[in-house]
């Protein structure tokens, strides 16, 4: 047997103590941000359909061609992918439990996803998002709500240099009218195209907008506009919003080459860039979908919602300097002896029935060694007990910075901690 050691797969993080604090502080403000939206959280399998993707995120995207996991379940023949992005699965989610039955529903999700993208930083195999999602709100009310959500979130995390991007895609009308002037102008220019312009000329021409090879950027920057083709219904709703960005001073940029990578969007689409994380700059990314609800087999329902990526985010905010307290217990339980190692043990779930957080000793040692790690681990209060407290039903507590240690009845330990704690 081979005892070579194993690693992570490639591009698939592990979250180490000292890190993950920082991960649970971010979690915790992220969800009293989207309560104080009314946003409800839904939690969906890591697992779908692999045909739930190819229709709802489309077959000529980069996800569907060339990111996704997918596989055929060995033991019933069943074609499944990890999910790559959280709203087609909450879409079926939604519509698998008709849950917009009589009701429109402001929903958020966070965990895993997974791409196979190449590895750097900012960009990973399995990375985490938090998804938001507003289903059944045409807008421009609920576009201007998530924004503005958004610009909070920064506030509270401490990050001012992050600019929004926003763009329309317009409607099905509008956007047939400009996909035959894109396929028209890029086909005069067809000797210009790069491989992945060229495959996509007449699949999905919009996505060429999107390329960053910077030998295309100039034909881009000549093509027709979808700006100029936009139906008088599309322009109001990317007027209003604008109008309501402004009222709320949520400063943007309108960039009509944002197109985003995802087959579903229409009308808005945004996007929150930060220079400071070098190429990976996007940390957050929506837009609305009023298609996707009836592709996936729904009602027709307006919809519109936006993820952002967590690894992003908390490396800006670490790259901002911020470092948070580690962890700490309350307590530290030295003891030494079989009766006081006993007591040791009911003392300590005693001080955890008070809400106090509790370390326990264990695996033996001398007093001084305990005492040792008792100081390392920044407990403010150590509770000592050796066989001849435990005898008479008593502990000592000791304040770790110093002060007279006292010796109390085991029943009143919680109170005295409290004391000492308070005292500090
Ligand atoms: P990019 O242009 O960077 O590939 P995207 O358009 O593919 O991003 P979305 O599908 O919109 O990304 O996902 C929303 C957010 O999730 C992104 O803005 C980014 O912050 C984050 N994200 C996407 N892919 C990755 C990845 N492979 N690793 C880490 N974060 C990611
Ligand atoms: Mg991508």
């Amino acid at each position: 047997m081979s005892n070579e050691t194993i690693q992570a797969v490639r591009g698939m993080n592990d979250i180490l103590p000292d890190e993950a604090e920082l991960w649970q502080w971010f979690e915790e403000v992220v969800r009293d941000w989207l309560h104080s939206y009314g946003y409800r959280n839904i939690r969906m399998p890591l697992v779908e359909p692999t045909s739930l993707f190819k229709r709802a995120i489309g077959e000529v995207t980069d996800i569907v061609e060339k990111e996704m996991y997918s596989f055929e379940d060995a033991l019933n023949g069943d074609q499944l992918t990890l999910r790559p992005e959280g709203t087609a699965s909450c879409v079926r989610a939604v519509l698998q439990h008709n849950l917009l039955y009589n009701a429109p529903q402001r929903l958020y999700y966070s965990g895993q996803m997974y791409r196979h993208e190449r590895p750097q930083k900012g960009r990973y195999r399995q990375f985490h998002q938090i998804g938001v999602e507003a289903l059944g709100f045409a807008g421009p009310d609920v576009d201007a709500e998530q924004i503005m959500m958004c610009y909070r979130l920064w506030k509270k995390l401490g990050l001012d240099d992050i600019t929004l991007q926003l763009n329309t895609l317009g409607d099905t009308v509008s956007r047939h009218r400009h996909r035959v002037k894109l396929i028209a102008y890029f086909e005069q220019h067809a000797a210009l195209l790069d491989a992945d312009a060229t495959r996509r000329l007449h699949s999905n021409p919009l996505r060429i907008l999107d390329s960053k090879n910077p030998v295309m950027l100039d034909l881009i920057a000549g093509a027709p506009r979808l700006m100029d083709e936009l139906e008088e219904d599309a322009l109001k709703h990317f007027d209003e919003l604008q109008t309501m960005l402004k009222r709320h001073d949520i400063a943007f940029e309108t960039n009509d080459k944002l197109v985003r990578g995802l087959d579903y969007y229409n009308r808005t689409v945004f996007e929150w860039v930060t220079t400071r994380l070098g190429a990976q700059g996007t940390i957050c990314a929506g837009g609305r979908y009023d298609g996707l609800i009836e592709q996936i087999g729904g009602k027709p329902t307006p919809a519109m919602g936006f993820a952002m990526g967590v690894e992003r985010l908390l490396a800006l905010i670490q790259e901002n300097g911020m470092s948070l307290p580690k962890t700490q217990v309350d307590v530290y339980v030295v003891h030494q002896g079989e009766m006081a190692g006993q007591l040791a043990s009911r003392v300590a779930e005693q001080l955890r029935d008070a809400s106090l957080r509790v370390l326990l000793h264990c695996g033996g040692g001398s007093f001084k060694s305990q005492m040792k790690k008792a100081d390392g681990c920044g407990a403010q209060i150590a509770v000592v007990i050796g066989d001849d407290e435990a005898q008479t039903d008593e502990v000592a507590v000791k304040p770790m910075q110093g002060g007279e240690q006292v010796r109390v009845k085991a029943t009143d330990i919680a109170a005295t901690v409290y004391k000492f704690i308070k005292q500090e």
